[in-house]
């Protein structure tokens, strides 16, 4: 990882404010120094034109500013794009772009692989590798605005990508304020979305943040025994504490939580099912996103029909439930939720490790 005691990247306004201070800096230059890197994606110090050049080399050799950098950028027929990123210590995340109009979707990670182990995601599959920091995940925003033109147009932002957000909780909400700072890409908290399996103590502490996300919540099933089968974190979660701490979740005005569901054949999407989630999410102030599964080797489920889907989306609609079906974007370049993931990435159990060895 770069040297980040000298890697501008991670601060804060504030803390490159104090930063910039130790070194003898004047303090209105960090505002510029923040709105280069953040709102100018310009991380090289010698293009900060409205510095002296004597401040420029001073900085350059005192300081960093670490950038992803965009190892493969792939764009789908359906126009979603795909894009990796290669981070300092040369992992790899992946980010994508989805161009809905009238509204720009990024799709974010917040960790390099996932410890989540959902059984429909390929990005479980690779294990936990490390956190994404703070500047990592504001960096990815950034490198995506730049390549898709959006630096100075409004784009909304989903982590969704890579990883369990709340699971590295610190770095996402800092990246957060970071990136709704005015001084760079002002992103206002309602354009950005956080989607969780549901780990408890982080939805406590999101209820108290002054930036608070819209929420979205990775449902799937409807019983604990299913929902722990798919989604694994439910056994020290489960549904009733789940949804209680839903219940009670601070919501402004006119805002409700996502339900994420993704649709198995015959599995989780059978009328009882849909009768068991109306009945879950009664008094909450909720929406339904339904996903119908992205199928993908080594997960073993099936899509259903669009039939069973409408039928499914129809019993919650009559019910007086906001329903939606998220349209699969970017399959033929495997940029669809729960396909993210980065080639070698997959983590080999021990019999296929010593197979490969054997072999
Ligand atoms: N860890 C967070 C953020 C990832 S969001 C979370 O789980 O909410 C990615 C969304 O895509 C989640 O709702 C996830 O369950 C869903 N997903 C995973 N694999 C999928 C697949 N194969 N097809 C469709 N959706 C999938």
């Amino acid at each position: 990882m770069t040297p980040d005691r000298h890697d501008l990247a991670e601060l804060e306004p504030a803390e490159l404010e104090a930063r910039l201070e130790d070194t003898g800096c004047e303090r209105f230059h960090a505002r510029q120094i923040y709105r280069w890197i953040h709102k100018g994606a310009v991380t090289d110090f010698g293009g900060m034109t409205n510095l002296s050049r004597p401040l420029r080399a001073q900085l350059d050799s005192t300081f960093v500013v670490s950038t992803p950098r965009i190892v493969s950028d792939e764009t789908s027929t359906d126009g979603t794009r795909k894009l990796a990123l290669q981070l300092a210590d040369e992992r790899r995340i992946e980010s994508v772009f989805i161009p809905d109009t009238p509204s720009m979707t990024f799709c974010i990670s917040t960790q390099v692989g996932c410890a989540m182990s959902c059984g429909c995601c390929l990005t479980g599959k690779m294990g936990l590798v490390r956190n994404l920091t703070a500047g990592e995940i504001v960096g990815q925003v950034r490198v995506l605005a730049e390549a898709t033109g959006l630096l100075d147009a409004p784009f909304n932002i989903v982590l969704m990508g890579m990883g369990e957000p709340l699971h590295n909780y610190d770095n996402t909400m800092k990246a957060l304020r970071m990136l709704h700072s005015q001084h760079g890409l002002a992103v206002s908290p309602r354009r950005v979305t956080l989607s969780t399996v549901g780990i408890i103590p982080g939805l406590e502490r999101l209820a108290r943040e002054p930036l608070m996300p819209n929420l979205a919540v990775s449902l799937h099933a409807t019983t604990d025994e299913q929902r722990t089968a798919l989604v694994p974190p439910n056994r020290r979660y489960p549904l009733a504490d789940l949804l209680a701490a839903c219940r009670s979740f601070p919501l402004k005005k006119r805002n409700r939580i996502t339900f994420e569901y993704v649709m198995l054949d015959e599995v989780n999407d059978t009328p009882e099912d849909a009768r068991r989630l109306v009945k879950l999410l009664a008094g909450i102030k909720a929406k339904v996103n339904l996903i119908p599964l992205n199928p993908a080797p080594g997960i073993p489920f099936s899509r259903p029909s669009d039939e069973r889907v409408n039928r499914f989306a129809q019993f919650l609609a009559d019910r007086h439930i906001t329903v939606s079906v998220r349209k699969s974007r970017g399959q033929d370049i495997r940029a669809a939720c729960g396909q993210l993931i980065v080639e070698g990435g997959i983590k080999k159990t021990a019999a296929q490790q010593m197979a490969m060895l054997l072999g």
